[in-house]
C-alpha cells in the first residue's frame, strides 16, 4: 500500500470477487477499460483486450449487444486463454441481455461479469420480468452484477414517479435534487431486487454514471453513505482529449479523495486513429499522481523555460517515459517493486540537481550558458557525468541497470 494509500480513508464496503480480481473491501482500486471493436469480430477484440490488458487495464467490459456478438465471446475467451491471459470480462447488456444469456449461455459462462443497466432492461411489466431473467442466469452462472446506472438512460419511469411525488410536496426541491435521488433509487432499489432474486449482496457492485463533474460528485457523495456495495467510478461521456481528461481527473480526484470509489474507468472519446489504451493510462495515472496506486515509474522533469537551451531535454524526458512505460509489460513481473521508481529529467542547474537528487535516478541537462554536461545522480549522489551525443542512450542503460540491480531476484 502506497503511502497516500494509507493515509485516505476508504469508504467501507464489501469485497466483490470477479474472476481472478477483488473490488472494495482492502483491495487497491481497480483499473477497468471498455472495448469500441464490434465485439463479433473475434480478432478485433481480442487484439484490442491485449492492448489494453498489456497497458495494465485489470478487467476488461466488452458490448453483447446482438446474437453474433454473445456467439463471440466464448471465441475472445478461449483465443486470450492460449495467450496466456486471464483477464476477467465483462458483459455489457442492454435491451436484449435477458435473451442473449438465455439463448447463449456459453457467452453467459465465458463472462466474469454482468453489467445490468436499470433503465434500459426493458419497459412496463417486462421490465421486471426481464430484470429477473438476467439475475437468475447471474445466479446459476455464480456471476456478480454490476447494477450501473446512467444519467442519458435513467430510468423514467422512476423519474417521473419521483417528480410527481416532489410536486406535491409543501416545499418542492429542486430537480437536480430529484434527479440525483432517482439515479440513486434506481441503483439501490434494483439491487434489492437483485438480491430479493437470489443474487448474494456481496455480487453486486453499483454505478451512478453522470456527465457533469459537480452532479457525479454530488450523486456518489450521497449514494456512498447509503449503501456498502463498492462502487464502480466513471465520468461518463467525458468527451475527447484535454477536456475528456480534465472533466473525469476533476471529478474523480474528489471522490477518490474522500475514501469513495473501488474501481475506475474513464470513458475518453478516442481522436480519430487514437490508442483505446488512453483510458487505462489517464486511469493509472490518476491513481498515481494521488499516490494511491503505482503502476509506472514515474518522470519528474521540470517544464523547461528561457533557460532550457533546447528541446532536447524534451526529447529525452519523452524518451525515458516512454521507454519506462514499455518496458513495464515485462517489468511488472520480473522486477517487483519497479513501479514506484522516480526518474527525474531536469533541464538546467536551478532545479536540475536539487530535483535529481530527491529522484531514484536523475540527470540534470545543461542549460544556456551552462557547461554542456549532464551530471547523473543515483540515490541521491552524482554518480557520473554524461556529455557529447550518446546521453540519452547512456541515460537510459544506466537506467536499465539501476533497475535490475534493485529490482531484480532478491
Ligand atoms: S530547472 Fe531550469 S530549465 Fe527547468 S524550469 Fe527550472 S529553471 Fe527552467
Amino acid at each position: 500500500m502506497t503511502r497516500a494509500a494509507a493515509l485516505i480513508p476508504r469508504r467501507r464496503c464489501l469485497a466483490v470477487r470477479i474472476g481472478s480480481v477483488t473490488i472494495g473491501g482492502d483491495a487497491p482500486i481497480v483499473v477497468q477499460s471498455m472495448t469500441n471493436t464490434d465485439t463479433a469480430n473475434v480478432a478485433a477484440t481480442v487484439a484490442q483486450i491485449t492492448d489494453l490488458v498489456r497497458v495494465g487495464s485489470e478487467l476488461v467490459r466488452i458490448t453483447v449487444n446482438n446474437e453474433e456478438a454473445a456467439a463471440a465471446v466464448p471465441q475472445i475467451r478461449e483465443r486470450l486463454a492460449a495467450q496466456g491471459i486471464a483477464v476477467p470480462l465483462i458483459g455489457d447488456f442492454h435491451f436484449n441481455g435477458h435473451r442473449l444469456l438465455t439463448k447463449y449461455p456459453a457467452c453467459a459462462e465465458a463472462l466474469d461479469k454482468y453489467r445490468i443497466n436499470p433503465g434500459n432492461v426493458g419497459r412496463g411489466r417486462k421490465k421486471d420480468e426481464q430484470f429477473a431473467t438476467i439475475v437468475e442466469l447471474a445466479c446459476r452462472h455464480d456471476k456478480p452484477a454490476r447494477i450501473g446506472v446512467n444519467w442519458g438512460s435513467l430510468d423514467q419511469e422512476l423519474a417521473v414517479r419521483l417528480m410527481d411525488e416532489n410536486a406535491r410536496l409543501p416545499t418542492p426541491k429542486a430537480a437536480t435534487e430529484v434527479m440525483y435521488e432517482a439515479m440513486i433509487l434506481s441503483a439501490l432499489e434494483s439491487a434489492t431486487r437483485a438480491e430479493a432474486i437470489g443474487l448474494g449482496h456481496d455480487r453486486i457492485l453499483l454505478s451512478v454514471k453522470m456527465s457533469g463533474v459537480q452532479d457525479l460528485i454530488a450523486v456518489y457523495r450521497k449514494l456512498a453513505v447509503r449503501c456498502d456495495y463498492p462502487l464502480h467510478l466513471g465520468l461518463t461521456e467525458a468527451g475527447m482529449g484535454s477536456k475528456g481528461i480534465v472533466a473525469s481527473t476533476a471529478a474523480l480526484a474528489v471522490l477518490l479523495q474522500e475514501g469513495i470509489g473501488d474501481t475506475i474507468r474513464i470513458s475518453l472519446t478516442p481522436e480519430p486513429g487514437g490508442s483505446r489504451t488512453q483510458e487505462v493510462v489517464v486511469a493509472q495515472e490518476i491513481l498515481q499522481a494521488m499516490g494511491l496506486r503505482s503502476f509506472t515509474p514515474a518522470v519528474v522533469a521540470c517544464p523547461g523555460c528561457g533557460r532550457t537551451s533546447s528541446d532536447y531535454f524534451q526529447q529525452l524526458a519523452q524518451r525515458i517515459q516512454h521507454y519506462l512505460r514499455e518496458q513495464m509489460p515485462i517489468w511488472r513481473n520480473r522486477y517487483p517493486g519497479v513501479e514506484a521508481l522516480t526518474v527525474a529529467v531536469m533541464g538546467c542547474v536551478v532545479n536540475g540537481p536539487g530535483e535529481s537528487k530527491q529522484a531514484d535516478i536523475g540527470i540534470s541537462l545543461p542549460g544556456t550558458g551552462e557547461v554542456p554536461v549532464a551530471p547523473v545522480y543515483v540515490d541521491g549522489e552524482k554518480t557520473v557525468t554524461l556529455k557529447g551525443e550518446h546521453i540519452a542512450t547512456e541515460f537510459q542503460q544506466i537506467v536499465d541497470a539501476y533497475v535490475v540491480r534493485r529490482y531484480g531476484a532478491r
